[in-house]
């Protein structure tokens, strides 16, 4: 049985055993304090989803509703994800969703909690893990939302508004692109920038919709 270290350190790569499955890494993770964000958020959000899961997606942290549920993508954010998914004609059961930093980082304002941008030092520090994640689901599609899991994932140079919905070149996984973030679309300043903005999402997820369907074929 593995047990979780409640230590601080600068990375969470020596929590992590090498033979540690999906499973065994969240619940590892629960105890993560490599950096300071556990102090802030409620709990660790590890990925969820297939463990022979094809897609991974990669957001950035979780938010306000995935902090309180410990589950990534359950917010509004997710509900336009899943609802692309369907558009896309992708079975959301064929995907993992997680994200570059595990906690909740965040800003009060009155009674609110907002989302604050993590840091160069918290998304290395927490990198461990999804790499964990993508060597154990081993995804034939990876998939980043929005510009800090490009940045984190494909280089800081990597501009989402310019390379949006390219297939890249990239060790992590055989096909890799980049897209927005769900929650950039709920963020859209009227329903008319918003329609466009999902249907844009939608086209690029079809494109994965075209890869993975050639496989199946193969
Ligand atoms: S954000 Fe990541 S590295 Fe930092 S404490 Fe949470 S799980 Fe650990």
């Amino acid at each position: 049985m593995f047990m979780a270290p409640k230590r601080s350190g600068s990375s969470a790569a020596s929590l992590i055993p090498s033979e540690a499955d999906i499973n065994q890494l969240r619940t590892i993770s629960a105890g993560c304090r490599a950096c300071d964000l556990w102090k802030r958020g409620t709990q660790t959000v590890f990925g969820e989803g297939n463990v022979r899961a094809r897609i991974i997606f990669v957001g950035e942290q979780p938010g306000n509703d995935e902090d309180l549920a410990g589950k990534p993508f359950v917010g509004p954010a997710g509900r336009i994800l899943d609802k692309a998914l369907e558009a896309a004609g992708i079975d959301r059961s064929l995907a993992y969703v997680t994200n570059v930093v595990k906690h909740f980082k965040w800003e009060p304002r009155g009674k609110r909690r907002i989302h604050a941008k993590p840091n160069a030092a918290e998304i290395a520090a927490c990198r461990p893990w999804l790499d964990a994640e993508i060597d154990r689901i081993h995804p034939e599609v990876l998939v980043c939302l929005g510009a800090t899991a490009a940045q984190a994932l494909l280089g800081k140079q990597f501009r989402v508004s310019v390379q949006r919905g390219q297939f890249v070149a990239s060790p992590l996984a055989p096909r890799v692109m980049a897209t927005v973030h769900p929650s950039a679309i709920l963020r859209s300043p009227d329903d008319e920038t918003r329609h466009d903005e999902m249907a844009r999402f939608i086209d690029d997820l079809r494109k994965i919709a075209q890869v993975l369907k050639h496989r199946y074929a193969a």
